[in-house]
């Protein structure tokens, strides 16, 4: 949920072949295509021919040193080359950064996670606040997720590591009393805490306008919906040794790339 520029690269390769090549193309394309799947930091890759002939070509790998190593691959100059003297007729190549990602994926919704202990997560209806009592909010609806989230932004908004939160559909979310202060967290990422005791209750990230977090710590019961997993674990506290059952995921709950603790095997 919480979501940074990192160092993916994109290819865009849009191409046009000369006539009567479909078949030879079809098939190199093909084995530089299992190639690269086998190469380190490969992320995904997608093709597509337009009705006036283009052809449009997305790879993407995690880093620029990935993408090099694709890049000089032996196979893949020689076919580049074949290609140029057999079958391309013209073609443009542009390597791009990953200035910023979001993503949206329906079936994604909390049944899809990793099965985080004790079965689908309730719906509630709940109240919190802050510790002077001028904020107080309810959230009601199904619970999106319970997490516990290391990243700095939150650390360092809450003073506190890591910060639980409770995420839910921002329209089942309701402020009862009192004005928060609002604070651009990391852009599009908004905070609102009290602006008399400082406590933090609220993220918010426009890239994700479906959702609203409250935190854990300010609903009137903490117990309310346990957490489930660790998220952003990359940025976890050197300290802090993790030794629960959660799952854990070193960025935000959506990327998917989620490991669990094993005895033995502590981060
Ligand atoms: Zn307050
Ligand atoms: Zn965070």
């Amino acid at each position: 949920m919480h979501r940074v520029q990192d160092d993916a690269r994109i290819i865009i390769f849009r191409s046009r072949l000369r006539a009567g090549v479909d078949a030879v193309y079809a098939e190199r394309a093909d084995a530089m295509l299992k190639i690269a799947e086998s190469m380190p930091g490969f992320v995904s890759s997608a093709d597509f021919v337009s009705d006036d002939g283009e052809r449009l070509a997305l790879m993407e790998f995690d880093s620029p040193e990935h993408l090099r190593k694709w890049r000089v691959h032996d196979q893949h100059r020689a076919t580049q080359a074949e290609g140029r003297a057999a079958w391309y007729d013209a073609y443009t190549l542009q390597v791009c950064a990953v200035l910023r990602e979001s993503t949206f994926d329906r079936r994604k919704d909390a049944a899809e996670l990793p099965p985080v202990n004790k079965g689908p997560l309730p719906t509630v209806t709940a109240e919190g606040g802050c510790a002077c009592g001028a904020l107080r909010y309810r959230v009601m609806g199904p619970v999106v997720a319970s997490t516990l989230c290391h990243c700095a932004d939150c650390r360092r908004a809450c003073g506190a590591t890591p910060v639980g939160w409770l995420t839910l559909a921002r329209s089942g979310f309701t402020w009862l009393a009192g004005t928060p202060k609002r604070r651009a967290s990391s852009p599009p990422v908004v905070r609102d805490f009290c602006g008399d005791c400082g406590a933090q209750l609220v993220y918010v990230s426009e890239e994700e306008p479906e959702y609203i977090d409250v935190t854990l710590g300010s609903l009137d019961d903490p117990d309310l919906v346990p957490p489930r997993a660790h998220i952003w674990t990359s940025s976890k506290a050197a300290w802090l040794h993790l030794r629960d059952e959660l799952w854990r995921f070193p960025r935000g709950l959506r990327d998917g790339k989620a490991e669990r603790y094993s005895e033995g095997r502590l981060p």
